[in-house]
């Protein structure tokens, strides 16, 4: 509930962040996403990994980049997760690659659980965080 709240509230400010991250195996898919949201997304604050970033920003998208992940992206958006500055974080990740910066990954997922932040790591769930987040605006 009171993350609704907030969200709600944001929503009014038209403020809310969203975090964008994509391992390289699964850019095409956050590219498809974002494209496919472009109405709502347009409408957000995204924040996104360096490489990830550069892939929406060609998609037309304003986005703020961090670094890259393995150069301590995650690390920036887990930071921005623990400070209550981003709504959601879609993470597509790549199950089937291995990955130098697994332990950040892994503290980007921990935060978003100890602070009750909405965390999709698949098309599927990022698309019912979307439609979640339109409803409160209906
Ligand atoms: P990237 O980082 O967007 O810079 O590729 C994503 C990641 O692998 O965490």
């Amino acid at each position: 509930m009171e993350q609704r709240i907030k969200t709600y509230l944001c929503i009014m400010k038209k403020d809310i962040q969203i975090a964008l991250i994509a391992h390289d195996g699964k850019k095409a898919e956050m590219v498809a996403f974002v494209q496919k949201h472009k109405a709502f997304l347009g409408n957000t604050d995204i924040f996104a990994t360096g490489t990830t970033g550069l892939h929406i920003e060609n998609a037309g998208f304003q986005v703020h980049k961090f670094l890259s992940g393995p150069k301590g992206g995650d690390a920036q958006i887990a930071a921005k997760v623990a400070d209550g500055t981003v709504e959601a974080v879609i993470f597509f990740r790549d199950p089937l690659d291995k990955h130098p910066h697994e332990p950040d990954v892994q503290m980007l997922m921990r935060l978003c659980d100890v602070h009750n932040i909405p965390l999709a790591t698949n098309p599927a769930s990022a698309d019912l965080i979307i439609s979640g987040i339109s409803k409160l605006l209906a």
